[in-house]
């Protein structure tokens, strides 16, 4: 990295940690509506007591505050409180690359843009990328990121740059590389070297959890694969992985292997290992069934799918099946936002659109798959995704004073179709406030601003993208 961002990284790193010692004693956080994802599903004028990293007591404030008087009292009377959402699909590494290609199909935007980027990413560009898009995802209320990070494997790894931004923000993260041979020249042992120094940056890390990546069956080798699945299941890590987005991906796997590609993970050993799917747009019943009897977990991702001309994900066909589907925001080159509530609500639309039903996904499910259910797919529903005493204390305090939640009818109706991210006034992460009063502590973000506009042009010359960027022209 540049001296430049070694000196943002350490301002941001020492700054990020010296808030807020009063969690050390236990502090409420109180709303009007306290939304659980557990049972009972809202506690009105209900309070969450936080000790260090973790929820001691979820309750009526009048039960907490009467049994704990010298706590300090946070969020307001008016306030909705939630679990803090969990993104189950994201690309930290498509960070410098929003806002453009917004002409072409999967295929081919791999193509034009994704591939062109690959090759000239570095570590500095993930740590920044990460921050960029880090930022975006806590101020709407995300608390962990299932990411995966593409870029082509080199002498020098790229993917630490992501677990040192989110030790910067204070934002949880599963991190994958999204290893791929597609492209000819491409090294496998550079890749696993790639998937090697992740995993040991993440094992210093407290907010980071390394998982196996795998952009998708089609882009890997079949001798690939095979060591990718034998690696996932040495290392009991989980796997992330792309799974029936488009049905060109289904079509050319059909062809060269004789099956879909969820059949060739699960003949091949991989849904051994706990795994996220990402997409699962198009799938035959026998698809559907794999899944589910492998307890793979699904990525729905409805703006990326919209903005891609994808497809819809078959919510309701899934949860029929008991596969749990998280949201996803998706990688910041297809959405371009990295706004969790605008993917929620957009999902929620897209359904009953799609089903021409009213009652296709409703507000209270939503929520629900926007945390419990997306940690569920994670394989992370006993630690995170609910306000329950024991687990750890990620939790989003909505304003109720805002106009836009200024008359709840309906608390989940009003998270999900009322909010966006200005209604956002705290985020807890871990017991520590990232967000307060709507504003990220600790991080200097018109300095990550300054910095993301250097390399993003850079990238841009380097990756040629001259005829989709006015960057990469610009002196
Ligand atoms: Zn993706």
């Amino acid at each position: 990295m540049t001296e430049r961002s070694d000196i943002l990284h350490a301002a941001i790193s020492s700054e990020g940690n010296s808030h807020l010692r009063q969690q050390d004693a236990g502090f409420l956080i109180r709303g009007k509506h306290v939304l659980t994802s557990s049972e009972p599903e809202m506690i009105s004028d209900g309070a969450v007591r936080v000790v260090g990293d973790t929820i001691a007591d979820v309750g009526s404030f009048a039960d907490l505050s009467a049994r704990f008087p010298s706590s300090v009292v946070l969020g307001g009377p008016n306030d909705i409180v939630t679990p803090g959402f969990i993104n189950t699909h994201g690309h930290f590494s498509e960070a410098l690359v929003t806002g453009i290609a917004e002409n072409y199909a999967l295929s081919d935007w791999l193509r034009v843009l994704i591939d062109a980027v690959a090759p000239h990413l570095d570590r500095e560009s993930a740590f920044i990328g990460t921050l960029l898009g880090g930022i975006q995802m806590l101020r709407t209320g995300i608390t962990l990121t299932n990411d995966m990070f593409v870029c082509d494997p080199g002498t020098t790894p790229v993917t630490p740059g992501v677990v040192d931004g989110l030790e910067a923000l204070g934002l949880k993260g599963i991190v994958s590389y999204g290893a791929s041979d597609r492209r000819p020249g491409t090294s496998v042992e550079e890749a696993f070297a790639e998937h090697a120094a992740l995993r040991e940056a993440a094992a210093s890390s407290t907010l980071s959890r390394f998982r196996v990546g795998i952009a998708t069956v089609a882009a890997q080798s079949p001798s690939m694969f095979a060591r990718s699945v034998e690696f996932a299941s040495s290392l009991a890590d989980g796997v992330h992985i792309h799974l029936h987005e488009s049905r060109e991906e289904i079509e050319f796997i059909r062809q060269s292997r004789h099956m879909s590609p969820i059949a060739y993970c699960a003949q091949n050993g991989l849904f051994a290992s706990p795994t996220l799917a990402a997409h699962c747009v198009w799938l035959t019943d026998a698809d559907v069934r794999l899944l589910a009897s492998h307890g793979v977990g699904v990525a729905y991702n409805p703006v990326s799918n919209m903005i891609l001309a994808s497809g819809v994900c078959p919510v309701s066909r899934l949860r029929g099946s008991r596969i749990k589907v998280g949201f996803g925001v998706d990688g910041p080159a297809s959405n371009d936002r990295q706004d969790m509530l605008e993917a929620i609500k957009t999902g929620v639309l897209l359904q009953r659109l799609d089903q021409l039903n009213p009652t296709a996904l409703s507000a209270r499910a939503a929520l629900r798959m926007a945390t419990i259910e997306g940690a569920a797919a994670l394989h992370l529903d006993t630690a995170v995704g609910s306000l329950e005493p024991g687990k750890a204390a990620d939790l989003v305090v909505f304003n109720g004073d805002s106009p836009a939640l200024a008359n709840v009818h309906d608390p989940f109706q009003a998270i999900v179709y009322c909010a966006g991210p200005r209604e956002v006034k705290d985020v807890w992460v871990a017991g520590q406030r990232r967000i307060a009063d709507g504003e990220l502590l600790g991080v200097d973000v018109p300095a990550v601003v300054r910095e993301s506009r250097r390399l993003a042009q850079c990238l841009a010359q380097r990756a040629g993208l001259g005829a989709l960027s006015m960057l990469a022209t610009s002196g």
